[in-house]
């Protein structure tokens, strides 16, 4: 194992900060890349990237890895520091209001003017040289902010593994994934082990969030090369929603690592056999199908179903209780689907989020992700 730390651009005199990864087996073969708590106020996957270090030390010492794997327990040292009277404020840069998970370097952007001499009819060479120019160019980028510098940092890291697993939550939720429909299939092992609830297919949901920005450039390189030159997908990359904000324990971390282990043991980067596939909780569903649950009013939220149950078009999800006028208005989901995740608040704006489902028919169209 080898410690590496990347420099963040000091933001003020008299502070620095940095990222520190580590890196498991050997590169040059299979890279696998996982980073948790970009959103800083996200910590089951700081836990779960805690516990799958100490089993890849384990299998490390056992001449078990056959590629490489990376962790970045703390890829947002940035947003940790962020607190407004005793509550830790992650997701948005406080200086910016910048999501952290979104704006990454556009990679297709990046290699697009230095890529098409040098394909050709060979994948794994095209693979090779879009990797060779990826790295090229974020080697010539030079932020000039602390975030920007953390973005490049994380990128530089991460743009040429074979499998990317950016670890968050939700407010309070079940466990979920985001992924490219294209990269389902290969995918939906990790779900099994995961047990995920709902997998949310989406190929570019607007706003270059990070495991979109290394799967989303393959398929736009393909659209664009793909007549001429073969161009394989070459980053199976997913955000997991490791349950809600609260739901960190060693029990959740042992399991989640674990799964993430019997994974990587069935895509071959761990020597062994893989655990037998759970099955998979529920089909995949397209992102474009979630259906936001809004309070039309404000007033107290009382929510009628848990997160991870399956609700049928119709069944009420939440009340909402306004004590000044008497008014208990009820809402009701309008497709069915498993409700994923739910806002951890009890009390409602008007016009407030304050649950998901993840219907199968696309329903909605532009940015699908929140803010
Ligand atoms: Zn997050």
């Amino acid at each position: 194992m080898q410690t590496h730390h990347h420099p963040l651009i000091a933001p003020a005199l008299g502070t620095a900060r940095q990222v520190t990864s580590f890196h498991y087996g050997q590169p040059g073969g299979k890279k696998v890349y996982v980073q948790a708590s970009l959103h800083a106020d996200e910590l089951p996957g700081m836990l779960t990237a805690w516990a799958l270090r100490r089993k890849l030390a384990a299998l490390e010492a056992a001449g078990k890895l056959r590629g490489e794997v990376v962790v970045v327990p703390v890829a947002n040292p940035i947003g940790l520091n962020q607190r407004w009277l005793g509550h830790l404020i992650g997701r948005f840069e406080s200086n910016t209001a910048q999501n952290f998970n979104r704006n990454f370097y556009d990679l297709t952007a990046l290699v697009l003017p230095r890529i098409e001499s040098r394909l050709g009819p060979d994948a794994d060479a095209n693979r090779d040289a879009i990797r060779t120019a990826m790295g090229e160019a974020l080697a010539t980028q030079t932020p000039k902010t602390e975030i920007e510098s953390q973005r490049l940092a994380l990128q530089r890291l991460s743009y040429d593994a074979d499998i990317v697993l950016d670890l968050h939550c939700d407010w309070e939720a079940a466990m979920h994934i985001y992924t490219n429909p294209e990269l389902w299939p290969e995918v939906e092992p990790l779900a099994r082990y995961l047990d995920a609830k709902a997998s949310l297919l989406a190929l570019d949901s607007v706003g270059n969030p990070f495991d979109e920005i290394h799967s989303f450039c393959w398929s736009e390189l393909r659209e664009r090369f793909g007549q001429r030159f073969p161009i394989p997908h070459s980053s199976i990359s997913v955000t997991v929603e490791l349950r809600s904000q609260r739901d960190v324990s060693h029990e959740f971390a042992e399991h989640d690592a674990q799964a993430i282990v019997e994974y990587l043991t069935g895509y071959g980067v761990i020597d062994g056999a893989a655990a037998p596939l759970p099955p998979l909780a529920h089909p995949a569903t397209p992102l474009a199908g979630t259906e936001p649950i809004v309070a039309p009013a404000s007033g107290v939220i009382v929510f009628r179903a848990e997160c991870g149950a399956w609700i049928e078009a119709g069944a009420p999800i939440a009340d909402i209780v306004d004590p000044l006028t008497d008014t208990l208005t009820t809402l009701h989901a309008g497709v069915s689907g498993v409700m994923y995740a739910r806002h951890s608040a009890r009390f409602a704006t008007a016009g407030m989020e304050v649950a998901r489902i993840a219907g199968d028919k696309p329903i909605r169209t532009g940015s699908l992700l929140s803010l």
